[in-house]
């Protein structure tokens, strides 16, 4: 009889995995414990309305086919992807913005313009940058980070300076211009920290950005997560929802099953991409492998408070993506990294996927999603949410020069408390635990426990880290571990 796994959660981690156990042979179980699948990346639909909840950027496109072609199929075959022109836009204030163009020869023109010499020194930036990326994606985020040995390659030898200098300092090194060093900066936001702490390795998001572009999946992000759900249940397996995991079961220092709705059920294996942190609480005290002070000490990616907005016109004067840069953003990042607090004013990123995609928003209508990065684990009330509606809105409306809360039909709001009830997630993160040098690969929280034999983890908390394609990748890795240990 083929060994059974359960999975905890059907976040992309969970859904990636889940398909290469069972194309592996294992019988696979998902237990996620809302009503549907695809955890931070769920979707809302509202008055003929249709948002992410979570993620909106469709990044590193290669990764996605990658997954797709370990089981013979491509993303085309599930959804259509739509490359963005501009890729998103930055605005630091009324008539003062920057659109990022569909390709690098049209980026290097716009840098030109910014800044005069600009161009030649984005050039060479973004070639190194696209070697790095041929390290980092082709090969060393594809390793289950158990050993340190793992980083240690000839090409990696010899970009080792890269490791302990920063984004912010190798940006800073050749741009002087305030407004590009901060698109410069913006990428490294996905992996959680602030460009000043993250190795200048991970410049390979710039060429990410710049060199791959940005897509939209039709439909939304959740295509994407129908797509993998379909994929898994093809290779056999089950996908339980409305099912919340209150207990690992160990016998003998081993996993034996889990427990839900207070029903023990019997399973080989168990592998959890639920947040790390809560699947610890999952077992007795003396089966977890870190403790509250570890996680108290780690720099978490940050929270978010989020609208999604209904409108009943189109709004003008606006990309698909958009990014408000016009207050201090050093004074944003030190709320969210230094001394966590409600930022006085707020950098806040705005999607209105109803730009391209007609089948978001009834017709003459626009879908808007607002998003507000905050620190983890901060005060959340009804009046907080109001107070910071209205901050935006009134940079938005003088922004783009037009009002747009009149048009308002309705507005759903998302931050640090729903993170902490819909997902179980530590503090409320957004998105998982940052891509620092000290908690990079080797050091982050492993793939495998230490302490209870066939307990796995995958996701956002342990390798490679933040993001989408990120997790794919985790999944991958949890599943290829399982089958090196279990079988
Ligand atoms: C607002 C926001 C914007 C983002 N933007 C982007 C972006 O533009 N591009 C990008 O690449 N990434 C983005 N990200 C990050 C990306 O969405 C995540 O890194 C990724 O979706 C995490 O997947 P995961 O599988 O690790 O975890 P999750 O998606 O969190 O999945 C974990 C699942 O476990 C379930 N669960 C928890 N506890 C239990 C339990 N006890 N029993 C059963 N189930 C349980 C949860 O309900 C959830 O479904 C964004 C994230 C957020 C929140």
């Amino acid at each position: 009889m083929s060994k059974r796994i359960a999975i905890i959660g059907s976040g992309f981690s969970s859904l990636a995995a889940a398909s290469y156990l069972a194309k592996d042979g294992y019988s696979v179980t998902i237990f996620e414990k809302n009503s549907s699948i695809g955890g931070r990346a769920r979707q809302l639909q509202k008055e003929g309305f249709t948002f992410d909840m979570g993620p909106s950027w469709y990044w590193m496109p290669d990764v996605f086919e990658r997954f797709f072609n370990d089981f013979g199929k491509k993303p085309s075959d599930y959804y259509e992807l739509i490359k963005l022109n501009p890729a998103y836009k930055v605005y630091f204030g009324r008539d003062d913005s920057i659109a990022i163009g569909d390709s690098l020869q049209k980026i290097y023109a716009t840098f030109e313009d910014v800044e005069v010499g600009s161009a030649k020194k984005l050039k060479k930036f973004i070639d190194k940058a696209a070697h790095n990326y041929e390290i980092a994606i082709k090969d060393l985020v594809y390793r289950p980070g158990v050993s340190p040995l793992e980083l240690v390659t000839v090409e990696t030898f010899k970009k080792l300076g890269q490791f302990f200098s920063t984004i912010s300092k190798e940006v800073r090194k050749e741009f002087s211009n305030p407004k590009l060093i901060s698109i410069l900066e913006f990428p490294v936001l996905f992996l959680g920290a602030k460009a000043s702490n993250t190795p200048a390795f991970y410049s390979f998001m710039n060429y990410a950005d710049f060199g791959l572009g940005t897509f939209h999946p039709k439909g939304g992000m959740f295509s994407v997560v129908k797509a993998m759900g379909d994929l898994a249940e093809s290779l056999g397996v089950a996908i339980k929802t409305d099912a919340a995991v209150e207990e690992i079961s160990i016998d003998n220092k081993t996993a034996t099953g889990v427990v839900i709705d207070g029903k023990y059920h019997a399973f080989d294996i168990v592998l959890s991409g639920a947040d790390y942190h809560h699947t610890e609480t999952l077992l007795p005290q003396k089966f977890r492998q870190y403790s509250e002070a570890y996680w108290e000490k780690k720099v978490f990616a940050p929270s978010s408070l989020l609208f999604y907005v209904g409108f009943d016109k189109k709004i003008e004067n606006v990309a698909h993506h958009a990014l408000f840069f016009d207050v201090d953003f050093e004074a944003h990042a030190s709320a969210i990294y230094d001394h966590p607090a409600w930022p006085e004013d707020p950098l806040f990123y705005a999607s209105f996927t109803s730009k391209t995609d007609k089948t978001v928003a009834p017709y003459g209508k626009e879908s808007g999603v607002f998003l507000i990065p905050l620190a983890p684990g901060l005060e959340d009330t009804a009046e907080l949410r109001e107070t910071y509606f209205n901050k935006i809105m009134d940079r938005f409306e003088q922004i783009t020069n037009q009002n747009v809360r009149n048009s308002v039909i309705f507005k759903e709001a998302f931050c640090v408390n729903d993170f902490e009830e819909a997902y179980n997630s530590y503090k409320g993160n957004a998105y998982g635990l940052a891509n620092t040098l000290m908690q990079t690969a080797f050091l982050r929280p492993n793939l495998k426990s230490s302490k209870v034999r066939n307990l796995f983890f995958t996701g956002q908390l342990t390798v490679p880290g933040p993001g989408v394609p990120p997790a794919l990748i985790s999944g991958k890795l949890a599943a290829g571990l399982i089958a090196k240990k279990t079988n």
